[in-house]
């Protein structure tokens, strides 16, 4: 009884109405590619794969005329295009390992997307977060407001 008449209290001066609300968007995008983590201690120095699982938040300053933030089909046809054209079905590698990336692409004639560091999540997440998704999306009311790319259904990385 006391915890109802203090969330009506609460309710009536205004408290609920006044939070400040941000309506966030996300969408996911999965792709396949392979990659290696040099000087990692355990196996994941060795080349592997993963089916990557991207989500991207994207905040804006106003829903659109009809309540969007952004249009679910806009972020998949400008960021999953990307996706497919430059990170699925490639091998992932740091730029300073590009011995192993010429002699995978002479026998199998893939491309190979270099980092500018070594291709953790981390670094593949703020890769996106920074650089690849901010371009993308230049001009348009929604901004990028987080990436969350999972590695494995148990292990993700945030960047924000
Ligand atoms: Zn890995």
């Amino acid at each position: 009884m006391a915890c109802q008449t203090k969330a009506r209290k609460l309710h009536n001066a205004g408290y609920v109405e006044n939070m400040k609300t941000e309506i966030l968007c996300t969408r996911k995008i999965e792709f396949d590619a392979a990659h290696r983590v040099v000087g990692h201690e355990h196996k994941c120095r060795f080349l592997h794969g993963h089916r990557y699982v991207l989500e991207a938040t994207f905040s804006a300053p106003n829903l659109d005329d009809i309540g969007r933030v952004i249009d679910f089909g806009e972020i998949k046809t400008i960021l999953k295009t990307w996706i497919d054209e430059n990170l699925d079905h490639t091998t992932i590698l740091w730029n300073q390992d590009k011995e192993l990336g010429s002699n995978i692409s002479t026998i199998t004639n893939q491309k190979i997307y270099y980092l500018n560091s070594n291709p953790t999540a981390e670094n593949i997440a703020h890769h996106l977060f920074a650089e690849i998704i901010p371009a993308l999306f230049q001009g348009l009311e929604a901004k990028i407001k987080s990436v969350k790319l999972y590695e494995t259904p148990n292990c993700s990385v945030v960047v924000e």
